[in-house]
């Protein structure tokens, strides 16, 4: 709690300096207070629909009877013109530094959007603030934000209609895999070209920031690592592969082994819930397989979405989803 108050009074009685950017505080991205009190999730979590329950704005397999993986927050305003119309600010969760924007409301299904990078931190996190109405102008790529900075206006953007009884702040936490997302999706079928560099939501992956900011509540830790080495491994593998990833030039603390001195033929891969990747280590074995499953952890596996196991005639095989995520990684 002292240090959500902390990060307000940033805002409140000091004026923002960059003096704060290299300790770790975490801010509540909207004005309303209610987590920070520890009030329940139907204080804050925008719900899809009035007959859903309040978890339909959370992290996980919340969307479609649990069939449809939802990466971030829904968070409702808490103030609102007579019109209905959203007149939240939006504050930057982390000191960091402008990743992305996208100022156009329809090309993405974020709707307008900021991208932040935390590089002071280990590792590097994203946070990400979709369906806003505004990002204010005085916002370019490259510029730094402070810790509880206004960064701009909530609001009902989206390449779908989200009506403006249902305006709300989607809200992300994550790591984002690759330096060179382009290559991927270039391979990929799309349809469309992709508008948005590394920062599409495909090449950014999700943790949970309820958990993340209650555990922040708990511990106060000092770097997002110290909750990292908290979160369950579901499942290990092993991939040929002799090349280091960008992944890991970006983020050497994600490397368990970096004195590792033999020829790497292959990397061994933890991840945790839903496909967050946690550790690597070099290897010296080549593989018979490109992928091999080392271990996983069944019963601990998202049920119904983003499953990163499956299982034929008792194997293990890599569901679609990791393929996906080993591909960005390991990107050659
Ligand atoms: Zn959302």
């Amino acid at each position: 709690m002292k240090n959500f108050l902390l990060a307000v009074s940033i805002l409140t009685a000091i004026s923002p300096t960059l003096s704060f950017a290299n300790q770790f505080f975490l801010a509540w991205p909207t004005p309303n207070p209610s987590f920070a009190k520890g009030l329940g999730y139907s204080n804050f979590l925008q719900k899809t629909g009035p007959d859903k329950d309040f978890t339909s704005g959370a992290y996980g397999c919340v969307r479609n009877h649990g069939n449809k993986f939802h990466e971030g927050l829904d968070l409702f305003p808490i103030n609102r013109t007579p019109e209905g119309i959203a007149e939240d600010t939006i504050f930057s969760a982390m000191s960091g530094t402008v990743a992305y924007i996208c100022r156009s409301p329809t090309d993405s299904a974020y709707g307008k959007y900021i991208v932040l990078e935390h590089e002071q931190f280990t590792p590097v996190l994203y946070t990400l603030y979709a369906h806003l109405e505004e990002i204010h102008q005085n916002l370019t790529h490259r510029s730094q934000v402070v810790v509880a900075q206004p960064i701009g206006k909530m609001g009902n953007t989206a390449s779908f209609r989200i009506p403006l009884n249902r305006s709300h702040l989607h809200f992300e936490v994550g790591i984002r895999l690759s330096n060179n997302f382009d290559k991927w999706y270039n391979r990929q079928r799309f349809r469309t070209p992709n508008k948005h560099t590394n920062y599409n939501g495909y090449n950014l992956v999700g943790l949970d920031p309820l958990k993340f900011y209650s555990s922040y509540q708990k511990y106060s830790f000092s770097s997002p690592r110290s909750y990292l080495l908290k979160l369950p491994t579901i499942t290990k593998v092993q991939i040929n592969f002799s090349q280091t990833p960008d992944l890991l030039l970006r983020n050497p603390s994600l490397l368990l082994n970096p004195e590792y001195n033999e020829s790497v033929k292959s990397w061994v891969c933890s991840f945790g819930p839903f496909g967050f990747p946690l550790n690597f280590e070099k290897s010296s074995v080549s593989l018979k397989q490109q992928i091999t499953v080392l271990s996983y952890d069944e019963k601990n596996d998202s049920q119904f979405c983003r499953r990163m196991i499956y299982k034929k005639n008792g194997k293990l095989f890599p569901s679609e989803q990791l393929i996906a995520y080993l591909e960005l990684i390991f990107l050659d």
